[in-house]
């Protein structure tokens, strides 16, 4: 495990956040989108320099019409930003960072949904997970096509009944994952990992992570999907007793489809709750 000078002082920012988890714990319970102070903390998980600026949004907190017919799901609970296959992925603030695979199929009660006559899994994929001790929230970035060397990766556990994978660690408490060794203390702009679309597989033909690899698979042939390379962002906290995720936030406090949200190519306003630090456009920061 590394205790250089700078995770020592996350450790530190840590503390101050576990001394107000008690009472953040109470305010997490079923409206926890309202007791939240809104501040302002993100930037967006890219470098400017490698997309020149430019980013789509194709799926905003509830999904739109053309996407429900896919998978039957309405709210989205997060972000999807839509970039060109294999671009980096970094952090999009100073945290502590794990990473692993999650892989399940769609059902519609006890049989496989179908879309063009085949299964197709709903599901994040390659992920890295960042919790924020400033502000005490988790975020979650899905659906990469690599991970980068410097963040651990947990080994998922496959279920072979069900043909599907289940993540490990993601559920540590805010106390285990901040002296966990496959957590790693990260700074804004760190390479995390590289845009794809794992975890939404079209058929049952792909194969995305081999039982007992230590580290991903590098999906750097797109396999077959039925969405475009994207990174699935979500802004959430964890229940400290069960692990489970809640209180989610739209990061552009709005809540609605994607046609709303600005983004450098829709002059859309965001809602006054918004968490990201903005630039000079009035549009999220990049993170580097
Ligand atoms: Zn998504």
């Amino acid at each position: 495990m590394n205790f250089n000078p700078e995770r020592r002082r996350f450790l530190k920012a840590a503390g101050v956040a576990l001394a107000s988890l008690a009472l953040a714990a109470c305010t997490q319970g079923q409206e926890p989108v309202k007791t939240i102070p809104s501040e302002k903390y993100l930037t967006l998980p890219f470098r400017e320099r490698d997309l020149k600026g430019q980013y789509q949004i194709t799926e905003g907190w509830e999904y739109s019409a053309e996407e429900q017919a896919i998978h039957g799901q309405k709210i989205h609970l997060g972000i999807d930003f839509a970039v060109p296959y294999g671009t980096p992925v970094v952090a999009p603030f100073d945290g502590f960072a794990m990473s692993s695979y999650h892989a399940h199929w769609l059902m519609e009660g006890d049989r496989k949904r179908l879309y063009q006559e085949e299964p197709i899994r709903f599901s994040l994929g390659y992920f890295v997970q960042v919790y924020n001790p400033r502000v005490n929230r988790f975020i979650q970035l899905a659906h990469l096509s690599d991970i980068d060397p410097s963040i651990p990766f947990s080994k998922p556990v496959y279920d072979k009944e069900e043909d599907n994978w289940n993540p490990v660690n993601h559920t540590l408490t805010i106390e285990q994952l901040i002296n966990h060794p496959m957590v790693a203390a990260i700074k804004r702009g760190d390479p995390l990992g590289r845009v794809g679309f794992s975890g939404l597989a079209l058929g049952k033909e792909q194969i995305e992570y081999i039982e007992e690899a230590e580290r991903p698979l590098v999906l750097d042939k797109p396999i077959r999907s039925w969405d475009e390379p994207h990174v699935h962002f979500e802004e959430t906290f964890r229940n400290q007793k069960t692990g489970a995720k809640e209180g989610q936030r739209d990061p552009y406090d709005l809540y609605t489809t994607f046609e709303n949200y600005p983004t450098p190519q829709n002059p859309a306003k965001m809602g006054p709750k918004s968490l990201w630090i903005l630039g000079q456009d009035s549009l999220p920061l990049f993170a580097a």
